[in-house]
């Protein structure tokens, strides 16, 4: 009774939580209702009556602890490849369920449903675990992060898929076949490396949140085995959310699902990089910029990976201060992909206290840009390339951008004239209206905040 009281606070905790999420505003009562969510699932789950083996319990939280303290201390910009891994331990978690499920319960348990909901968890889980290695594995750069291809790649992965389906449909069959049980997790092992491999470039983040995805739904069906209905809401919020998330990733780098999957983004990255006839460039001092910002009524800022990196967000802040001090109207632009995950901008701006009102997604601020005197481009390169909207040769060919090339002036903060993730080069540091600003952000950040500061 107790533990389906909890199940329920919980079940409704998970979904106050995502609600909450939405919005920066509300998003630390989001991570906290998670939170309280989980513990209650847990406690719930520990205190009901057909749980008796605490020791092993214990044993499994100490190991987890050990595991999961230090890869929460990992830098911000490692986050990717950290929740790829949490997604392959709880892949591999409800995965395993589903091997000791079926090995133990008794024939007449493994009725046709649950072999296929056993069948079906295994598989999404396995494809998971090896899946999120993987991804993890190429964001990390421990192996190459390039699509890996070869003809009739598409045909051999869909064929390994499909022979752990074959096998998953017999078992349900004949379930006493247990040779075809370990021929499933062999081959859904060896699919989630496959359909990793030829993805690469900035397709990962969709490829992550797909995976987590799959992840939910194995949940799912894992719910379903233990008839846990808690399970069972938690997965589809995951699985759920995590196809969302795919959906809006791909809108917003203009890529289609099969293109992700099948597309191997990337490979004509070498290609078309480059920017034809004068390359010249107009470099300035931090105190030439200023100049320039004093003048100027409307401002619009626009952070990119380079800020996180530098971990400049604080001095951003100084300098939003100094130039709102000055009577200018300063506002953020942020691109859904800047960074190097969702939300990347948000996260580092909240840090550092910028208003939330302040920061403005692309799609709003870009019919404005034409009456912004200056864009100031922090350690941002792709997002605002206009290659996306002119080159249909390059690979980030029909992304949206932010339109700084529409403000009267721009000035980029970066430390050279190096291409971002995509590869692609960038016209904007020819052109004409462009000043230049290098040096890490932090430091350039920062003597432009006290430029600004002196009279
Ligand atoms: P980019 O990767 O396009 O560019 C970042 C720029 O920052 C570089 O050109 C680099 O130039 C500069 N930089 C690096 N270090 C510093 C520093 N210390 N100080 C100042 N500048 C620095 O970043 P964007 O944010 O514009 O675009 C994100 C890209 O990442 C997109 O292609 C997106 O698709 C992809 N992506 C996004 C993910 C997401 O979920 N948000 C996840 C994975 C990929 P220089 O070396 O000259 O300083």
């Amino acid at each position: 009774m107790i533990t389906q009281l909890t199940y329920i606070a919980a079940g409704a905790l998970f979904i106050l939580s995502l609600r909450w999420m939405n919005s920066p505003v509300s998003a630390r009562r989001g991570v906290a209702a998670g939170i309280a969510a989980m513990v209650l699932a847990v406690g719930g789950t520990i205190l009901s009556p057909s749980v008796d083996r605490y020791a092993v319990i214990a044993a499994a939280m100490i190991l987890g602890t050990l595991v999961g303290v230090p890869l929460a201390a990992v830098p911000i910009t490692a986050v990717p490849q950290r929740t790829a891994l949490s997604h392959a331990f709880g892949a591999l978690a409800a995965a395993l369920v589903g091997v000791g499920k079926y090995f133990t319960f008794s024939s007449s348990e493994l009725t046709p449903f649950i072999t296929g909901a056993i069948v079906f968890e295994v598989i999404l889980g396995f494809v998971t675990f090896t899946g999120s290695i993987i991804a993890a594995l190429k964001l990390q750069e421990v192996i190459s992060g390039r699509p890996v291809t070869y003809p009739g790649q598409n045909f051999v992965n869909l064929s390994v898929l499909g022979g752990a389906v074959i096998l998953g449909a017999l078992l349900v069959l004949d379930p006493s076949q247990s040779w075809m049980f370990i021929g499933i997790i062999l081959l859904a092992l060896l699919f989630g490396i496959m359909l990793v491999m030829p993805i690469g470039g900035a397709d990962m983040p969709t490829v992550i949140s797909l995976l987590n995805s799959y992840a939910g739904l194995s949940a799912v069906a894992m719910g379903f085995v233990l008839n846990n209905h808690l399970l069972i809401i938690a997965g589809a919020l995951d699985g759920a959310s995590g196809l969302i998330l795919s959906i809006i990733m791909c809108k917003a780098m203009n890529r289609s699902f099969t293109n992700v999957l099948f597309g191997a983004f990337g490979q004509a990255a070498k290609a078309q990089t480059g920017v034809e006839g004068p390359k010249t460039h107009r470099s300035v001092t931090a105190e030439d910029a200023a100049e320039y910002l004093k003048e100027a009524e409307r401002v619009v800022i626009v952070p990119g990976y380079g800020m996180a990196v530098a971990q400049a967000q604080h001095k951003v802040r100084e300098l939003y201060d100094n130039l709102t001090k000055r009577g200018i109207d300063v506002k953020f632009a942020i691109h859904p992909v800047a960074g190097r995950m969702p939300g990347h901008m948000n996260v580092l701006l909240a840090e550092a206290d910028i208003p939330y009102d302040q920061l403005i997604e692309m799609d709003e601020i870009n019919p404005e840009m034409p009456q912004v005197d200056i864009a100031i481009v922090i350690g941002a390169n792709d997002v605002v390339n206009p290659a996306a909207k002119t080159n249909p040769g390059s690979p980030i060919y029909g992304m949206p951008v932010i339109e700084v090339d529409k403000a009267r002036q721009i000035i980029f903060l970066k430390r050279g004239l190096a291409t971002g993730f995509a590869g692609v080069e960038n016209e904007l540091f020819f052109n004409s209206k462009t000043m230049m600003l290098f040096g890490s952000a932090k430091e350039t950040v920062g003597q432009l905040a006290a430029e600004l500061k002196k009279n």
